[in-house]
């Protein structure tokens, strides 16, 4: 099949069902603890599994998190919110219905801004409702028979909903990673896709370009990683073109997608909300949410990405640079102390995302943990720009400090006697030694065609640098050897 012929042919529309498990202490309706790692079956209550006689009642916690959220993705905010019982059977769910929301979800009708290519793009969100979480099935831990471990039973989820407005896997990856970056800026959770903090299900469906009707959908659930959705939706995108493409018709089912085959298979077909007798949950009546409330929850928001960006851009970044910052509110953060005490941006930018993020990755570290601190790399930045080092001696502290933070960029400087040369007189003397102990290149500059030139230029300009270790300024060199050799 010939990708380019049928990428004009047809038109991919995908909405993504994005579950972030709150990072609340307790449980949504229960006071269990959420601490991960215990024994199996010992933080489930009695209210988790739903016996007889117990009452729920909604975590104060998960019921802000849900509408800090909401307000950060521009959403409505209900103001009478209600939850209603979800009725299916499943081993990790015995008693036989999850508490949700279908009716009254606490947030809808917002968006969120992704950015593809350089052009931003405002993504719908339809809703995003409060639910709990079921336990865990576990097939890999006796050779004859599934555990069931309860523990994550009642853990707070938020359940995202976009609306179809994404037409590409790139796309859709790219929503995932402002989800992903919004939900840890905002604190509600620690957003790891790879513990299941945010799991994905792609609802994805073909249509002719051009066409304005939706095509049928199918739904691949357990996309939990960046790179499976991308690779489970291009699956998805190929083989209904193929089905289409033969005459036949894509049939609206639910499908697994199998990340070792790299392929989707069905499932079962697709349920509605029908079979699952939904009813308002008699044990909780419908909330009242105050606007007081709402106010007072985003008055103790943090700045988000999307102001970050703003910010940035107008410091003088471009939008690739801004989003690489914004993405992470610890590197946005960091590159903001770096800037109040560096002052020069886009030096600023480069050392934070070139030089630290780099020496980071490569020791397997993190912003959060960085020895190198933002006052080491503001100092540095600082000296660069008011001409007290050059970004070459600036890169030799760097590297004392990736092994040594004991000293501070000043004492570094100060004790390795780093500091760049100021004093005028005393460069003019080394370019005259130079000059005088190179006759022969300055013969050939004398006589060099106009385009020779500058690469003779270039290896006096790196010889008075090597004599004075470095420590001249460059610009201040050029200056004095153009005085004596172009005269
Ligand atoms: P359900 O509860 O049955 O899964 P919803 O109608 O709430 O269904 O839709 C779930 C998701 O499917 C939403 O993200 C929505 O944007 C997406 N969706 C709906 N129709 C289509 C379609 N034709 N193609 C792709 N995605 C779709
Ligand atoms: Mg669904």
């Amino acid at each position: 099949m010939n990708s380019e012929i049928v990428q004009t042919k047809w038109e991919t529309v995908i909405g993504l069902e994005v579950h972030v498990q709150l990072s609340t202490k307790s449980k949504i309706f229960s006071s269990a603890s959420t601490d991960f790692g215990a024994e199996p079956n010992t933080q489930a209550c009695i209210i988790d599994l739903g016996l007889p006689g117990v009452l729920p009642t909604l975590n104060k916690e998960a019921l802000r998190m849900a509408i800090a959220f909401g307000l950060a993705t521009h959403s409505n905010i209900a103001l009478v919110t209600q939850f209603a019982r979800k009725n299916y059977f499943y081993p990790d769910l015995p008693k036989s219905y999850q508490i949700s929301q279908l009716d009254k979800p606490i947030v809808y009708g917002g968006y969120i801004d992704i950015l593809v290519n350089d052009v931003k793009k405002k993504i719908g969100i339809t809703r995003a409702h409060l639910e709990e979480d079921a336990g865990k099935s576990i097939h890999d831990r006796y050779f004859d028979a599934s555990a069931i471990d309860l523990n994550r039973a009642g853990t707070a989820l938020l359940e995202v909903v976009s609306e179809p407005d994404l037409r590409s896997a790139n796309e859709a990856v790219a929503y995932l990673q402002s989800i992903n970056t919004l939900i840890r800026y905002l604190s509600i959770s620690d957003g790891n896709m790879a513990e299941g903090s945010m799991r994905c299900d792609a609802n994805v469906s073909i249509r002719p370009m051009g066409s304005k009707e939706f095509g049928i959908r199918t739904e691949v659930k357990n996309v939990n990683s960046f790179k499976f959705v991308e690779k489970a939706i291009n699956f998805e995108v190929e083989r209904q073109i193929s089905i289409l493409e033969s005459g036949g018709s894509v049939e609206q089912e639910t499908r697994l997608y199998d990340s070792v085959k790299n392929e989707t298979r069905p499932m079962r077909s697709k349920e509605d909300a029908i079979d699952y007798r939904y009813f308002p949950d008699p044990d909780l009546p419908p909330f009242i949410i105050h606007k007081e409330q709402i106010e007072q929850i985003r008055d103790t928001m943090p700045e988000l990405p999307e102001q970050k960006l703003v910010k940035f851009e107008k410091m003088g970044l471009s939008k690739q640079d801004s989003y690489q910052i914004a993405q992470d509110r610890n590197l946005a953060e960091y590159f903001e102390k770096v800037v109040e005490i560096g002052r020069d941006t886009k030096l600023a930018f480069s050392w934070v995302a070139v030089e630290l993020l780099g020496w980071l990755n490569k020791n397997n570290s993190s912003i959060e943990t960085s020895a190198i601190v933002p006052e080491h790399i503001g100092a540095l930045v600082l000296r660069i720009t008011e001409g007290t080092i050059s970004g070459k001696i600036a890169k030799t502290i760097f590297s004392i400090l990736s092994e040594d933070t004991t000293k501070n960029v000043d004492e570094i400087i100060e004790e390795k006697g780093l500091k760049q040369m100021s004093d005028s007189a005393e460069v003019e003397n080394i370019v005259v030694d130079v000059i005088k102990n190179n006759s022969k290149q300055l013969e050939d500059y004398k006589t060099a065609e106009e385009n020779k030139k500058p690469r003779i230029f270039g290896f006096f300009v790196g010889q008075v640098m090597k004599a004075t270790q470095g420590k001249a300024n460059p610009s201040q060199v050029n200056k004095i050897l153009r005085k004596y050799l172009d005269i």
